[in-house]
């Protein structure tokens, strides 16, 4: 089976996978030069200690009598090597290339004074025997048994130490240096210049500062190009109300006929259309209603009644009792934007409204009409989007309706979000805050 090694796709993971690799490197590293010379000068110091260990344990052992010697090799014994008065176990002679140092320690400390045989000895542990004949005759064999220099038993806890520091570290670095990443693109992400954005707080490092005050200034010219552009629309709306009524004021006189009744069509719609442009320019800038408490069930009803005094069905349904502080007029506009496209679209609207968690409140304007395809949602949302353009025409409109109630909903610190109802039909829905302080 292949096994194929993925590149982390976060950020973060991909530091921390760096770091980590390179300090764990760095420090096995590190790990293995000490330890590998620890183990030479301690290995030179241990062949030193053999040498003069084991000549002074043979001279002894030759000028002892015979029967003194066996008391003596308990004395003589040491942790890798002993001492036996015989001729020892029989073995391969020990001669080539890969013999341990410590034969010629025993070489050097002897081979001058005495004859010497090196026998290897199988087993699972190297072993291997020095024999010799002392002044006397008698055999003696020097059982050596190489080990490996012990561990402390610590030592891996300390490695291990060492190695949740490192992780700690890197995670610790990682997090400061991404942080503020995550914050920028969570503020780009949440960048409407239509809304009071997020002010990035400008401390921390010196390049986290940089890009804070960037994206700041950046939010601000945006807002600002917004701004002109908005009061450019508001103005050449607002200037074409004069001619546009004088215009119709002389169609008004005009003979009866269908010419006179297309222009006067005409007039009336670019007269809707200017208004709305006015009133979506209103709806993000310039406007100063006062906020104020009301009680959300009678602003509703008040609401309903004016339609149904009209003869247009539509109905209310959910009381809520809710006192809220909300600015009438701009609720009231975004209610009958949604309401009047409910009846627009289907002939009959019905206004639910729900508690939501917290202080939240949610207002659902739903109706039976044909909906809206679920990739145009967020479209129509959008200043002069249509959908008629690609289907009925005789609906007519600016396309500035949805976007004046959602320019007002955020207005109002609230939202407004479009989705297909079960069934068919479209609900809007506008959440808003109770107690909540607007900022328009
Ligand atoms: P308009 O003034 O053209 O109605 P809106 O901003 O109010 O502009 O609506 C934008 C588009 O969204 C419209 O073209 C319309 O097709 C669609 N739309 C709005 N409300 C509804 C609805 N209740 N049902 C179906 N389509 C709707």
């Amino acid at each position: 089976m292949k096994l194929a090694l993925h590149w982390p796709r976060t950020l973060a993971s991909r530091l921390s996978l760096i770091f980590l690799i390179g300090l764990a490197l760095a420090q096995g590293l590190s790990f293995a030069a000490q330890s590998y010379e620890r183990y030479q000068s301690a290995k030179m110091t241990m062949l030193g200690n053999l040498e003069s260990d084991v000549s002074t344990s043979i001279a002894i052992l030759d000028r002892l009598p015979a029967a003194e010697r066996p008391a003596w090799l308990q004395r003589l014994q040491r942790r890798n090597y002993g001492y036996l008065l015989s001729a020892g176990e029989p073995g391969q002679p020990l001669d080539g290339e890969d013999v341990p140092v410590s034969m010629y320690s025993i070489k050097n400390a002897l081979g001058r004074d005495y004859e010497l045989a090196f026998n290897n000895i199988p087993g699972p542990r190297q072993h291997y025997q020095a024999h010799l004949r002392l002044a006397d005759g008698s055999p003696v064999t020097i059982d050596v048994r190489p080990a490996l220099m012990p561990m402390s038993p610590w030592l891996p806890a300390v490695l291990l130490g060492q190695l949740l520091v490192l992780i700690l570290c890197a995670w610790l670095a990682v997090r400061i240096a991404v942080r503020p990443l995550t914050r920028l693109a969570q503020a780009v992400d949440s960048l409407d210049p239509n809304t009071h954005g997020v002010h990035l707080d400008e401390k921390g490092p010196l390049e986290v500062v940089h890009a804070a005050k960037a994206f700041n200034a950046l939010q601000a010219r945006i807002g600002a190009y917004l701004k002109e552009r908005m009061q450019l629309l508001a103005a050449i709306s607002h200037d074409l109300q004069t001619p546009i009524t004088r215009m119709k004021l002389r169609a008004e006189f005009m003979d009866d006929s269908a010419e006179k009744d297309k222009l006067w069509n005409d007039l009336s719609e670019m007269e809707h259309l200017v208004r709305e442009g006015v009133a979506y320019a209103r709806s993000i800038h310039g406007a100063t209603e006062a906020s104020c408490r009301i009680d959300l069930d009678a602003f509703l009803d008040s609401l309903v009644f004016d339609y149904q005094d009209t003869g247009q069905d539509v109905e209310l349904t959910g009381k809520n009792g809710a006192l809220i502080d909300t600015r009438p007029h701009a609720l009231r506009r975004v209610l009958v934007n949604l309401v009047d496209n409910a009846l627009k679209f289907s002939g009959a609207a019905r206004i639910e409204v729900q508690a939501q968690a917290g202080d939240r409140l949610s207002v659902k304007v739903l109706d039976r009409g044909p909906g809206i395809s679920e990739e145009q949602l967020a479209e129509v949302l959008k200043p002069f989007y249509r959908v008629e353009s690609s289907r009925n025409r005789d609906t007519g409109g600016t396309g500035l309706g949805l976007a004046i109630a959602q320019q007002l909903a955020v207005a109002l610190g609230g939202s407004l979000r479009l989705s297909n109802r079960q069934g068919g039909g479209l609900c809007a829905e506008l959440i808003l805050v109770s107690g909540n302080q607007a900022s328009l």
